[in-house]
């Protein structure tokens, strides 16, 4: 940071006030962590300097020898991790890798079925907002009255539809997805599956969800969110898709030009920490954590959608609380506690408004802290649920926590 005060102190200021918030605050956003120290050197290396189109082995730049075997390293540890034969490690974020998915596996005009929006799904998986949604012909599906993923529903609406792919995964679900059953609607529908496990990739290398891989035709994956890596995306698929498909050709030189050399580097050194037997520990107490700050919740009269959580997160239905996710989302912050506002199923309100909030336990966890932790914050979040007049004490017992857990990474 000297180095960047003595350059630039605009920035400087800016990056150690956004320290100083981050330390200060309970972080809730179920799709962030605190990356390790290891990880962020990697981001801030010298091989951001350097241009390595093409592959290991086959680039279209000198001086490849170096990123050539950090690249590798990433590749083998993540094939290692995920148990697949093939990786592609250079997306430069999960929309890429989703994006590069579509380009090697559909043609333009083609229907694709994704989780809607407002159920939970992803932007990237037939928004009408976003390319996938535009160039291809989306339908979507979503879960039931319960907040469930009504797979008889989706099997419905897949044998109506007769997508080319299927994509399976979510940004706001609470429960465990049956892969099994998602790979068998699909082979019934004559469907591609393409799985999206960017919420949950932690999850699973760490053993609390189960994998994706064995059932679909392809997985994408983020590496900032439970798998606790820099911002970025992955491929994987079996080595016959990978030829099939050419998903190298997809990603580059069809979606992206070079690739971002310092953040494979951390892509590589997160997946090692991954694969350490301390990150297992870790994937339980994210799920422990979500499942003590659920029950906090609930002890405290908070409905949850679909009643619980089997993973990172929760979806808050604030319905009956005369709140909504937006003035929820402000009210948090008022006690420097983040999260972020989120549709709930059936939501009455805009998706700018909402009735619900999402809240995760990767980066608490990362923090350190544990279930008993998890009721302090849901006594913090039912204060100022209550009132608005509670901000100090609740902030109060917020400290407590920072204090007893301070910056890491
Ligand atoms: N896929 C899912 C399921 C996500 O939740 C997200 C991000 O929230 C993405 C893809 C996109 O990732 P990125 O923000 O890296 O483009």
């Amino acid at each position: 940071l000297e180095e960047i005060q003595q350059t630039d102190k605009e920035i400087a200021d800016l990056i150690q006030a956004e320290v100083q918030r981050q330390n200060s605050h309970i972080e809730l956003i179920a799709s962030e962590n605190w990356v390790s120290r290891a990880v962020m050197a990697a981001m801030g290396s010298p091989l951001t300097n350097k241009y390595a189109e093409g592959y290991p082995g086959k680039r279209f730049y000198g001086g490849c020898a170096c990123v050539d075997e950090v690249e590798q390293l990433a590749i083998d540890r993540a094939k290692e991790l995920f148990g697949c034969e093939y990786v592609n490690v250079q997306p430069h974020s999960g929309a890429q890798a989703n994006m590069a998915v579509f380009f090697a596996m559909l043609k333009p005009g083609d229907t694709v079925l994704g989780m809607d929006l407002a159920h939970g799904g992803h932007l990237t998986h037939g928004s009408p907002a976003n390319m996938s949604g535009t160039y291809f012909h989306a339908v979507s599906y979503g879960v039931n009255d319960d907040g469930i993923l009504d797979y008889d529903e989706v099997r419905r609406i897949a044998l109506e539809c007769k997508p080319k792919m299927i994509v399976a995964g979510a940004s706001a679900y609470a429960r465990t997805i049956d892969f099994k059953k998602f790979r068998e609607i699909a082979d019934e529908a004559g469907a591609y599956l393409m799985v999206d496990m960017a919420h949950i990739a932690g999850l699973v290398a760490g053993g609390q969800h189960p994998s994706p891989v064995p059932y679909a035709d392809v997985v994408t994956t983020t590496t900032h969110k439970t798998l606790r890596g820099p911002r970025g995306g992955l491929i994987m698929s079996s080595a016959e898709n990978a030829k099939k498909f050419n998903f190298n050709k997809a990603v580059f030189p069809g979606i992206q030009g070079g690739p971002l050399m310092h953040v494979i580097a951390a892509k590589a050194v997160c997946l090692k920490e991954a694969l350490q037997p301390e990150f297992k520990e870790y994937a339980r107490m994210v799920v422990e954590n979500a499942q003590a700050l659920c029950k906090g919740l609930q002890n405290r009269g908070v409905d949850i959608v679909s009643g619980g959580t089997d993973n990172h997160l929760m979806l808050v239905d604030l319905k009956n609380l005369g709140v909504t996710g937006k003035e929820m989302e402000n009210l948090l912050d008022e006690a420097n506690i983040t999260c972020n506002k989120n549709t709930i199923p059936n939501d009455p309100q805009s998706p700018f408004v909402t009735s619900g909030v999402r809240l995760g336990t990767p980066a608490v966890t990362s923090r350190g802290m544990k279930p008993e932790d998890m009721d302090v914050i849901a006594e913090a979040i039912s204060l100022m649920l209550k009132s608005r007049d509670n901000r100090e004490q609740a902030k109060a017992l917020v400290k407590t926590l920072t204090d007893k857990y301070p910056l890491v990474g």
